[in-house]
């Protein structure tokens, strides 16, 4: 039986609280450091490429990209590189690890809106500890039926996920930030995608936008989440 839209899985990083800022600083810090050592964008390829083939060893987050970072400049200074820039992009990841929490606009009142009539749900994928930290740091964490720190988000994730914490994908929508992940996916798996753009979007998580799905929609900011919610039986 069709039982309507009954849950709804929100994104973290660049939906609910600023993420891809650090990374792109960090990565301009990176650039600062080997700028006698490599061409700019000769150096950022290289490090989008060493980031999307340890993706599958180390998973998403600031872990990975601080040894991939670590990689591509052992790897542009034909291992020459000093031992002082390896600690200064140690330190620079750890930092990154610390990072504050600095909500988007209306998060907290979009969860806690759909909440009343929706089970809620996060799904984020990352680094375990830090995707932990972030979410207890943002005081959002007690507004959800359920939290899933996942290691990739593909059609089937969403499939069992949905299942086992809602009435299965035709019944949930996915509201994220990243078309590949939080929209694409979810809309191969029978969900509503709802993309909610952020400026900055890592290349790898971009994706073609999926505007002939029935069950595609895209809002300005957050805002607009629980009329939209509201709007599908
Ligand atoms: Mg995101």
């Amino acid at each position: 039986m069709d039982k309507g839209l009954t849950t709804v899985g929100f994104d973290a990083d660049d939906t609910l609280w600023h993420n891809e800022r650090f990374f792109q600083l960090t990565q301009t810090y990176f650039a600062e450091l080997l700028a006698d050592h490599a061409e700019h964008d000769h150096l950022m390829e290289r490090l989008l490429a060493a980031e999307k083939r340890n993706i599958r060893h180390y998973g998403y987050g600031i872990k990975g990209f601080t040894l991939s970072m670590i990689e591509t400049a052992i790897e542009v200074t034909e291992d020459r590189v000093p031992a002082r820039i390896i600690r200064q992009l140690i330190d620079a990841g750890q930092e990154m690890l610390a990072h504050p929490i600095e909500l988007l606009p209306h998060a907290r009142d979009a969860i806690e809106a759909v909440a009343k009539t929706h089970r809620v749900l996060l799904i984020t994928k990352g680094d375990l500890i830090d995707q932990e930290r972030k979410l207890a740091q943002s005081g959002l964490g007690e507004l959800f039926d359920r939290v899933e720190i996942v290691s990739e988000k593909t059609p089937r994730t969403y499939e069992a996920i949905f299942s086992q914490h809602g009435d299965g994908p035709a019944a949930s929508m996915m509201v994220g930030n990243s078309m590949r992940s939080d929209v694409v996916a979810p809309i191969q798996a029978g969900c509503w995608g709802v993309h909610v753009p952020h400026g900055l979007v890592w290349e790898i998580e971009q994706a073609e936008t999926p505007t002939t799905s029935p069950r595609f929609r895209e809002l300005c900011d957050l805002g607009d989440l629980a009329a939209l919610v509201a709007e599908i039986p």
